[in-house]
């Protein structure tokens, strides 16, 4: 995991990030837009268009035209805002796992294989940090995860949309996907690529076992609220990080009730 700041760029022969200037405390540097195309391949795949703002769309179209598809991680407008008038500009469908969002196309389903122009991609469901989050996986192990796994820090699960026991299970699948060599380089909605997909989901693993212990103890100790338990758990944390937070505490209390 890196410090340094994250521009985007070429990451291996088939994806170029084209990173959107909507910086903020959930979106770190910005949202990665993903340009897929196979090495001598026509037309891209677009992953995550970004909010709505046409400096932007229109930089991603330069790089990314002819385009066949529009792909969506999730639902939050950081990744979808834009999707209808890129697909518009580029005159091709979106496809999401929520059906709301898709335009000209079916839903994604886990497991399933799209091609285009030689590129391959393999639809895996992933989620937790909201319930219709998907990854994608390339041919060259390199997995796209939105905002499942950040290139910085850690993610919030949006509850009540997000739930700890599905994120729980899809980070685990990712780890499994590590063991078995089918991943390596993770391709994250915000912040930079990791390199080493391994370490990072361990950390993930690690850090939210760590958090939820600390909010057991928080409640054994008497804090009822979400934001009382942020007050004890997340002390260390900027407070401008804390109204995420309460979002990922409320999601801990639920899966604790529910005997997690
Ligand atoms: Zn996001």
């Amino acid at each position: 995991m890196s410090d340094e700041r994250w521009d985007g760029g070429a990451v291996g022969e088939r994806a170029v990030c084209v990173r959107e200037d909507n910086p903020g405390v959930m979106t770190l540097d910005g949202t990665n837009t993903w340009v897929l195309r196979e090495p001598g391949g026509e037309r891209s795949v677009v992953v995550d268009p970004g909010e709505l703002d046409e400096p932007h769309l229109r930089a991603v179209l330069e790089v990314a035209a002819p385009v066949a598809l529009v792909l969506l991680t999730h639902r939050h407008g950081d990744h979808t805002g834009g999707a209808a008038w890129f697909a518009d500009a580029a005159g091709c469908p979106v496809r999401a796992t929520d059906p709301d969002h898709c335009t000209g196309a079916p839903p994604l389903a886990d497991g399933e294989e799209i091609e285009v122009d030689g590129l391959r991609l393999r639809v895996v469901a992933t989620p937790g940090h909201t319930s219709d989050s998907t990854s994608f996986l390339l041919t060259d192990a390199s997995l796209l995860t939105g905002d499942t796994v950040l290139g910085r820090g850690t993610t919030v699960v949006a509850h009540p949309d997000g739930a700890l026991g599905p994120y729980l299970d899809s980070l685990e699948r990712l780890s499994g996907m590590v063991d078995a060599g089918e991943v390596a380089r993770l391709l994250p909605g915000h912040g930079p690529v990791v390199d080493d997909a391994g370490a990072v989901l361990d950390f993930y693993l690690t850090h939210r076992a760590q958090r939820l212990e600390q909010v057991r103890a928080a409640v054994a100790d008497g804090a009822v609220t979400p934001r009382a338990v942020v007050e004890r758990v997340y002390a260390d944390v900027d407070e401008s990080v804390w109204p995420a937070a309460e979002l990922s505490v409320a999601a801990q209390l639920d899966h604790l009730a529910a005997g997690g």
